[in-house]
């Protein structure tokens, strides 16, 4: 068993919630070293940094690094990882556009290292199996509701507003992330319109219509940060074969024709580091692109509303 030594760039809330307790539980990984703007310094790295750059360039050793800062910086610390010869881990949005993604997938093809963009929303035991009940049947009908509250999920955060950050999509990409992975045929997006607040450069709603190569009308998403109460993400897909199946609490618990098939406490970045060991172990990449695409393609076709001013 090879372990691999292991840093984590940016210690905000996702590296706090989950990177730094997942690494520690898999054996198979070493945590040596961390790079914090602010000087945050977990007493189990050897090495700790306030410039990543000093941290790719001191740290003997250092197999890999996983990248947990806002999506606009993630292209330019990635690159530097892969030149300084570190496997790289890339946290949700891998970027901030497809074209840096794409620079980072061939920069690690030819600096021999691993890149791998985690979608943890697809690590999820009820996605696999929404994916393997919907194989080889056409989709009739397809409905995503993502709505929860901005205020509470990301209190303080303003790189979420900011260009790049990507606004309500920084949820809803984990939806569409479970959108590619269990839908039978590619999606694509026919029309959306964003809703994005008189003074942010980011939408708060999104209503996405989506299509398939053999259905064009009835797929739908809806986005939006505005909810207080009860938060929803779910999924709800319906076949041509009169079947039909739902994913609700984010992908964790999946109905099939009304009849629970699993429920399970999400297990999402325990999956994400095993898929990255496996990477790792046998030298090879994954550049998931899809999800991304779909954002991507929101932005190219959407029709961007002006609605009512939104303060933290
Ligand atoms: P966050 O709490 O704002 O943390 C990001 C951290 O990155 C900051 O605290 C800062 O940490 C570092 N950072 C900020 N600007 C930087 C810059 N210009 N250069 C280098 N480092 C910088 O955000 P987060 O919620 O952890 O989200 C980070 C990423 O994880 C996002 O892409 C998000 O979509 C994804 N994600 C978040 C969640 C979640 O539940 N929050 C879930 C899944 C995925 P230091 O001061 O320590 O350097």
């Amino acid at each position: 068993m090879t372990t691999h030594r292991i840093g984590i760039i940016g210690l905000g809330k996702i590296a706090h919630d989950q990177h730094l307790p997942v690494i520690r539980s898999n054996p198979n990984f070493e945590l040596v070293a961390v790079s914090s703007q602010r000087g945050i310094s977990p007493e189990d790295a050897e090495y700790t940094f306030q410039d990543y750059r000093k941290m790719l360039a001191k740290v003997p050793n250092l197999d890999a690094v996983a990248i947990c800062t806002p999506p606009q910086v993630r292209h330019r610390i990635a690159r530097e990882a892969l030149l300084a010869g570190k496997s790289v881990l890339l946290e949700k949005p891998p970027a901030a556009s497809l074209s840096e993604l794409e620079d980072l997938r061939q920069l690690a093809d030819k600096a021999g290292k691993t890149i791998f963009t985690t979608w943890h929303a697809q690590y999820n035991k009820a996605v696999e199996e929404a994916k393997k009940a919907l194989a080889g049947w056409t989709i009739k009908r397809l409905q995503v509701t993502w709505k929860e509250d901005v205020r509470h999920w990301h209190p303080g955060q303003q790189w979420i507003w900011a260009p790049g950050g990507f606004g309500i999509f920084d949820p809803g990409i984990n939806a569409l992330s479970i959108v590619t992975r269990i839908m039978p045929e590619p999606v694509f997006i026919k029309q959306a319109t964003l809703e994005c607040p008189a003074n942010r450069d980011a939408p708060i709603a999104a209503n996405l219509q989506l299509a398939t190569g053999h259905t064009d009308g009835n797929l739908q998403a809806e986005f939006d940060w505005r909810q207080t109460g009860p938060q929803t993400w779910d999924i709800e897909v319906e076949t041509e074969a009169g079947f039909g199946l739902k994913l609700v609490r984010g992908g964790s618990c999946l109905e099939i024709d009304g009849r629970l098939v699993v429920n399970e406490e999400p297990k999402e970045y325990e999956g994400i580091y095993r898929r990255f060991d496996a990477l790792l172990t046998i030298g090879r990449s994954e550049v998931d692109a899809a999800p991304f695409r779909l954002v991507a393609d929101a932005f190219m076709v959407g029709k961007r509303v002006e609605v009512e001013a939104f303060e933290d």
